[in-house]
């Protein structure tokens, strides 16, 4: 297949997902998820009409950006380190990574330092992966709360990497946990949080998450296929 045809065939299984669950197909956004993929794949999706684009390093992020068209809404997914933040101010539209009060301190400090706002996700390990990056469930509260009081930032949502199944159903508890504890928080009314976006679900599972909730889905190889590199080093890298 092609890269149009398999971007349509995501569009359209998006479209699926969103029926079944009775949403409309404008709750959900589709991010490209572009990571290691060559420019001219990017432009070629872009022509096809997206304009948010995944990527999981920050120096890639800022290269890719640099020469694609500026009405691209970049998503930063991958795990971030402090002393890369401030490279990211000129212009990321969301941040779906932050795990920390320390990470978050200091996008704080970059984003006053920029006089900008900076929309984030706190991202949340649901299934308790030792291999993966983000807080527990009973720790996303406690993490909301002292994020919610830094300047400069807005949270926007959670964010959650599901555990890599073969069956998309094993991650269906996992999601539905995720849009209770979105629920929860967002009930809780605290000043500078906005519960609007739910990013869970990739190329094996986003279907599923949209039929739990999801609201931005992050699908790299179903639209781009495989990358080039080995298994082992892909897990590093998801974190
Ligand atoms: C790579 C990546 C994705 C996309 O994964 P696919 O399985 O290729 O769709 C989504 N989210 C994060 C955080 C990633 O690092």
């Amino acid at each position: 297949m092609s890269l149009k045809e398999q971007l349509k065939e995501v569009q359209e299984n998006i479209a699926l997902a969103c029926k079944r669950a009775g949403r409309s197909p404008k709750e959900v956004t589709l991010i490209a998820v572009s990571k290691t993929k060559p420019f001219f794949m990017l432009e070629e999706v872009y022509g096809e009409g997206v304009r948010d684009f995944g990527e999981n390093k920050v120096q890639e992020l800022c290269e890719k950006k640099e020469h694609l068209p500026k009405d691209i809404r970049w998503h930063m997914i991958g795990h971030l380190q402090r002393n890369k933040v401030k490279y990211l101010m000129d212009g990321v539209a969301l941040i779906h990574s932050v795990d920390s009060v320390s990470l978050a301190r200091e996008i704080s400090n970059q984003a006053v330092k920029h006089q900008r706002t900076v929309d984030i996700l706190i991202q949340v390990n649901m299934a308790c992966e030792e291999s993966k990056f983000g807080v527990s469930r009973e720790e996303a509260m406690a993490l909301v709360t002292a994020v919610s009081a830094l300047p400069g930032l807005r949270i926007q949502g959670l964010m959650t990497i599901a555990p890599f199944v073969e069956n998309p159903e094993e991650n269906r508890v996992y999601f539905r946990q995720m849009k209770e504890l979105f629920v929860d928080i967002k009930e809780k009314n605290i000043d500078n949080v906005a519960m609007n976006v739910l990013s869970m679900g990739m190329t094996g599972d986003y279907m599923v998450a949209i039929e739990e909730g999801a609201t931005m889905v992050r699908v790299g190889t179903g639209i781009f296929g495989e990358r080039h590199y080995s298994k082992e080093r892909e897990n590093e890298i998801i974190g």
